[in-house]
């Protein structure tokens, strides 16, 4: 391990560093039927998506669409389709109160997708997740197992717009976003999402649950690996968690480096 890795494990908290010693739980992969197979034409490393003013964005899907229909339009389109259409959004009440539409940012090859649950003050103002002191420690928790952001890594929300006063999403505006999710997922065919904090897992999972209960399993998210570790901001509220956060991410790491094997092995 090298100096600077050590400084940073020790700024998160982390120290001294120690990993599973376990398997994986017994259940993992139980969720995960339906994996699509392997991309194998990753590598190029594509800009962040730009996040876009409402008023820049002519391709809003139109919010007088049934559920089902505007889906199904969103399931059909491109990367510069889609940010064009989060950012003309008006099919849930969240977009009244937003500066800025928080898209997601990343690589568009990234193996990696890490899920929030939506913008705070500081994407609002941005365009871009996770750039406010949360942001800050997930930056930390990526470098502390030699990822970055916008290599081989995307970072998403649950919603693209930010609810007000920071309060969870309601289910309506998790629905009226997930399509973009859907196709954001489609897009990417990520290996594995991370799913940070409570409110991201069980909006994806559809199931009541505790991220204390979810952690060190693989479960699964339209047909993608998943796992589920804290929140960033909850970790800075609550420092002894930081080291089960550590653990995730060495969950993480051994999972994906269990499903690159997997796809990597002759059939
Ligand atoms: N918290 C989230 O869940 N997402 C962000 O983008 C920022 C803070």
């Amino acid at each position: 391990m090298s100096a600077s890795r050590d400084e940073i494990l020790q700024e998160l908290g982390l120290w001294p560093v120690w990993r599973l010693r376990e398997p994986p739980a017994a259940d993992a992969f139980a969720d995960s039927a339906g994996i699509p197979p392997a991309r194998q034409d990753r590598g190029t490393v594509a800009g962040g998506a730009p996040a876009l003013h409402a008023r820049e964005a002519g391709a809003g899907v139109s919010s007088a669409l049934p559920l089902d229909a505007r889906a199904a339009e969103i399931a059909c389109m491109d990367w510069p389709q889609l940010q064009a259409s989060v950012a003309g959004c008006t099919a849930c009440p969240l977009h009244k109160g937003r500066n800025k539409t928080v898209f997601g940012v990343g690589d568009e090859q990234a193996e990696w997708l890490f899920i929030g649950e939506g913008p705070g003050a500081d994407e609002d103002a941005k365009g871009e997740p996770f750039v406010g002191q949360a942001g800050k420690l997930l930056d930390n928790m990526l470098a502390a197992i030699a990822l970055k952001r916008g290599k081989n890594v995307y970072i998403a929300n649950v919603v693209k717009c930010r609810p007000p006063g920071n309060r969870n999403p309601e289910p309506l505006e998790v629905a009226q976003c997930e399509p973009y999710l859907h196709r954001q997922i489609d897009l990417l065919r990520p290996k594995l999402i991370v799913a940070l904090g409570k409110v991201a897992a069980v909006n994806l999972l559809k199931r009541e649950a505790s991220v204390a209960s979810l952690r060190g399993k693989v479960l699964a998210y339209q047909g993608t690996p998943m796992i589920v570790t804290y929140h960033p901001a909850y970790l800075l509220r609550s420092l002894p968690e930081k080291a089960k956060a550590w653990e995730d991410l060495c969950f993480a790491v051994d999972t994906m480096r269990d499903l690159q094997s997997r796809a990597a092995a002759p059939i």
